[in-house]
């Protein structure tokens, strides 16, 4: 069985100290977690302030939002694996689709940026989705097949285990506008099936898909149900700590029949 992931990704918000705040009530909320994997994904200067407590906390792990695909050089003001490694962090946040129309990231570095996260052994939140003229014109399947066979060009079938991979329809992120529980379900059976003609049957059934758009603690438990549901990337309610853990728990009680 897979097991869920649930990740928060705060963006651009949140500064060291508020950081530490976050967590001291993260903490108090969350109580014990065992049955889901929990990822904080802070800006990068908030990296150190939680990398010594999930050291202390066995289910939570740090993620990072971007990063360089070279190891080092003259790229001012980019960050790379190596220095991401070296404060615990163990996710990255790729080709997320803010990175994709703000920054001008093309499927070729974010294919560039998944090969060198996992060359150094960082395990890559890959993020796919279509924007919403190209739901509207049915094109939704072939946007996801061709986001998931470039983003994944030249990684080896043995490194398809450290992906995790996000479906993420543009139109559902900091809109308030969630995608249906059917409307998810359909796009990670296809990204699924795509995995495994890239690599095999029971590979690609390993993999984990999470779901973003919009997550909230009132529509978590539905969408978490769904059979090819693994968890969810978090923006905007990640920022309230109670809000978070509450999804938290949603993905929890969804585990049970
Ligand atoms: C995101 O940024 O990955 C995201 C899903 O944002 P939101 O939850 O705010 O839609």
């Amino acid at each position: 069985m897979r097991k869920k992931i649930l990740a928060a990704n705060w963006k651009m918000n949140l500064t060291h100290s508020e950081a530490e705040s976050y967590l001291q009530s993260f903490l108090t909320e969350i109580g014990d977690v065992n049955d889901v994997e929990v990822v904080i994904i802070p800006p990068f200067t908030a990296i150190p302030a939680l990398a010594s407590a999930s050291e202390k906390i066995q289910a939570l792990r740090i993620g990072a939002q971007n990063m360089h695909w070279e190891k080092s050089g003259a790229f001012t003001g980019e960050i790379s694996a190596t220095m991401l490694r070296a404060l615990y962090v163990k996710y990255v946040v790729l080709g997320h689709s803010e990175r994709r129309t703000l920054f001008g990231e093309t499927d070729e570095i974010v294919n560039r940026k998944v090969r060198a996260a996992l060359d150094a052994g960082l395990r890559p939140i890959f993020c796919v989705g279509e924007t919403l003229r190209e739901r509207d014109n049915n094109q939704v399947e072939q946007v996801l097949e061709r986001q998931v066979r470039s983003g994944l060009e030249g990684v080896s079938q043995k490194d398809f285990n450290e992906i995790v991979m996000a479906y993420e329809p543009c139109w559902a992120i900091g809109t308030g506008r969630t995608a249906t529980p059917a409307q998810a379900e359909q796009a990670h059976a296809f990204i699924r099936s795509v995995l495994s003609e890239l690599a095999d049957g029971a590979t690609a059934d390993r993999v984990r898909i999470q779901y973003g758009g919009s997550v909230k603690p009132d529509n978590a438990e539905e969408l978490m149900r769904q059979k090819n549901i693994d968890g969810a990337l978090v923006g905007g309610a990640s920022l309230d700590p109670r809000n978070f853990a509450q999804i938290i728990r949603c993905a929890e009680a969804a585990l049970a029949p």
